[in-house]
This record gives structure tokens, sequence and C-alpha cells, in this order.
């Protein structure tokens, strides 16, 4: 498989050179040649395939054969091994949990991924690579985890100081060996910002192999087909479902819909979206208008101007009717997030997390339009991990699940840094 860039002026590369590279060098992202068909053994036997088969088979024709497959197959194993649980809501709903890793959020699988696809390469260089990641909570997390004791990869990751919550601040700052953690005095902008700029610094990227870690990286992208496959696997109705996706950067709605172009089932895609609504608005108008990120009760999801909406077109050979037809937008507001959180409490006992929350909403407005369907949204994080926005709702605390007890008690370790690229620079260069 080759990987083209969307900006169409750049050389093809493999799915090596595309995951060291994270960007094409033309600024644009990697999109796969053509889009692998999963083969009709797979699609007929994937009910009682092992999670860990499933993977292997959707992943294998994007990796070719960039690694051995006693290697892919272990990598697999390892991305997914914990539960992808399919949850009755109610007789309508189902939640996919995704916050079974240990960051207890569902960027645990694409980081995991691309991790030990990254440390398979580098053991094959002589150069280090310094993964660089700006994150608003949870993407650093997980890539933390991780990266963890991965061999010939550094981990830099920037956040905003004060501004990630307490548990997301201890599972940055406090793992050590070859992960730091750059609290930067200022917002989730600043910290895009100096990593962007870092990028384009010759005088930093001659002296260091830098590449991202977020869903830019076709390595952290694709991955997330799994769990698409993981709730069909579950599904017990006769009917594709309707699946509802917390969206931000629209890569892992993008995923679902590689899937989907792959020939898994699913009926309709719903595009859940917070007050940033850029993509729900060209979904019902046509016209894409990229806007300044809002800060909302669901902030991993306050994207201003998503970077994968350009893959999504790219599926769709760039036709609104397509698109439109097999993806609806929704726009659900805080004050419907921390509703939603409530009610479902009180009439169900299931305990959303903000995005979730959003998701279920707008899965809910899909189905009182569609009376016959059925659907899922993707729980995307744990409420644990937004305790400030859940308890006041539901008048309690969430309990701490014990995969993150221990965290409680570490020491956080940051470097601070100015939110001037002079800094970050002098860092790098060290
Ligand atoms: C990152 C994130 C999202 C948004 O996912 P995208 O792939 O960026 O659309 C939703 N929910 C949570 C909890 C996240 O961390």
């Amino acid at each position: 498989m080759r990987y083209y860039s969307l900006n169409q002026q750049a050389p093809t590369v493999d799915f090596k050179a595309a995951t060291i590279a994270g960007q094409a060098p033309d600024g644009g992202l990697y999109f796969p040649e053509r889009i692998p068909k999963f083969s009709p053994e797979l699609l007929h036997n994937f009910r009682t395939m092992a999670r860990a088969e499933v993977a292997y088979e959707v992943i294998r024709p994007y990796v070719s054969d960039t690694i051995p497959e006693d290697v892919l197959r272990g990598i697999c194993a390892e991305t997914v091994d914990f539960e992808f649980p399919l949850v009755p809501v109610t007789n309508r709903i189902a939640a996919l949990e995704l916050f079974h890793g240990p960051t207890l959020a569902f960027k645990d699988v694409g980081a995991r991924f691309m991790s030990r696809c990254l440390g398979y390469f580098s053991r094959q260089q002589t150069a280090p690579v310094t993964v660089l990641v700006a994150t608003s909570g949870d993407t650093g997390g997980a890539v933390a985890d991780g990266f963890l004791g991965v061999e010939g990869v550094e981990v830099v990751i920037l956040y905003p100081s004060g501004k990630v919550s307490p548990l997301q601040e201890l599972q940055l700052t406090t793992l050590g060996q070859n992960i730091t953690a750059l609290e930067v005095r200022g917002n989730f902008d600043d910290c895009q910002r100096l990593v962007k700029q870092a990028f384009l610094d010759p005088r930093v990227t001659e002296h260091r192999q830098l590449t991202s870690a977020n869903s830019i990286n076709v390595a952290r992208w694709l991955p997330q087909q799994f769990y698409y496959c993981y709730a069909l696997q579950q599904w017990a109705h006769e009917t594709p479902p309707v699946v509802a996706v917390p969206s931000g950067n629209f890569g892992n709605i993008c995923a679902g819909l590689m899937a989907h172009a792959s020939g898994l089932p699913i009926g309709h895609f719903v595009a859940a979206c917070n007050a940033n609504s850029a993509v729900a608005d060209y979904l019902r108008t046509g016209v894409f208008e990229a806007r300044p990120a809002v800060v909302t009760l669901s902030n991993a999801m306050d994207v201003g101007n998503p970077s994968n909406f350009g893959r999504i077109l790219e599926l769709f050979e760039q036709r609104h009717a397509d698109v439109s037809r097999m993806v609806s937008g929704a726009i659900v507001s805080d004050e419907e997030t921390t509703a939603t959180i409530k009610r479902v409490h009180q009439e169900t006992g299931y305990l959303l997390d903000p995005h979730g929350a959003v998701a279920l909403r707008a899965l809910e407005q899909y189905l009182s339009e569609n009376p016959t369907e059925h659907g899922i949204f993707l729980e995307t994080a744990h409420p644990v991990k937004f305790p400030e926005v859940v308890e006041p709702v539901i008048g309690a605390e969430v309990p701490v699940p014990t995969a993150v007890r221990g965290l409680l008690t570490r020491t956080k370790q940051s470097v601070l840094l100015e939110p001037d690229y002079k800094a970050l620079q002098e860092f790098l260069l060290q």
C-alpha cells in the first residue's frame, strides 16, 4: 500500500515512511491509494474471531510488507488486550465503551498501535525519533502510556498549565523514562502553535527526527477501524446500526467510514459535535468554513478546523451529496450535554462522560426521526476523567477505577515553559 499527500505536492510513500514522517513534506495528510475490501471470509466469520485476529486482518493491507507477519500479529495482540463492551443503555441505544484501556480513553488503541510500529521501525534505523505532541488532555496520556519504555523513541508532550484535569495531568507527568512533559504557561492553541513551528524549523529537524502522534499520523488513525468491527461483533439486530461518534478532529469517525467503505455493514453515521460545528454545518449546507475553537464541556472535541475533514472529503471524492447521505451532523450544546448526563443517569443508571453525552443526545435526535432504527454511540472516555463536569450534575462522586488509583500517589514531574517558540526550540536543541 502506498500513501499520497492530500496536497498532491509530495511523493507517495509506504506505511513505514508515512508513520515516521507523520505529515507529508508538503504539509498534507497521507491517504491510502486504495481502500482494501474486507474479504468475504472475514465478514462471514468475524463474529467468532478473536479481537487480535480481526485487528490483524483489518490493518494488514495498510501495513503491507513494512512489518513482518509475526511482528504485526504481536503488535495487534498487545494493542487490543482489553475489552470493548457494547452495553445496552435503552432498548434502542447501546454504548460501545472505548475507555477500558490503560488511560481510560479511546485514544489508547491508536497510541498503542502507533508506538509499537514506530518502536519496530526505529530498531532498524540508527537515529532516534522524537514524538512531539500537543495535548488538551486525553491524547497526551494515551501517547505517554503507549510509548513508555519504547527504545529509540523519545516523547515530548506539551500541555496547557492548569487546563487539564488533575487525573489527566498525573497521566502525563508521572511516567518519567523516555517521556517528558512540558507544562506551557498558555492554552492549548499555544501548545499546538509551538509544535507546528517546531516541525517547520530546520534547525530542530536537522537535529532530531520529529514525528507527530495525533490522528494526522496514519498509524494512529487507521487502527481506529477496529472499534467499529468490535461493535458489529456484538450487534444482535438484523439491520445494520446507526453509529454516533463524538467528533473533534474527525479521525475516529473517518476511520469508521473507511471500515464501512471496506464492506463493514453500518447503516448510517452521526457526527456528534459540540458548539464547534464546522463539519455539522458543512453536512447541512455543503459549505465548509473553519473557525476558531470555542471552549465547551466536551473539551477533547474543541476543534475549529478538524484536520481529518480533508480525508472524509477524499473518501467521498469531494461529493457533498454522497457524504451527507452517509453522515448526518448534529450539534449539542453544553446545556443539553449536562441535561443528558443527568437524565440518562436518573432513568437508566448509566453514567456518561461529556463526550459520550454529546454522542448519545445526537443519536437520540436521529433515531426520533428514524423510528425503525437502532443505534450505537461511542463512549470515548471514562466519566472519572471529567469529575468537574459530571459530579455536580449527578450530585455524587465518581469512584476512581482501580486501573488508575495508583496514579494518585505519584509525583508530578514537568518542565515549565513560556508560550514562546524560543523556549521550545532551546529545549529541543539540547
Ligand atoms: C479525542 C477525543 C474525541 C474526538 O475524537 P476525534 O477523532 O478527534 O474526532 C472524542 N472524545 C474524547 C474523549 C477524545 O479524547
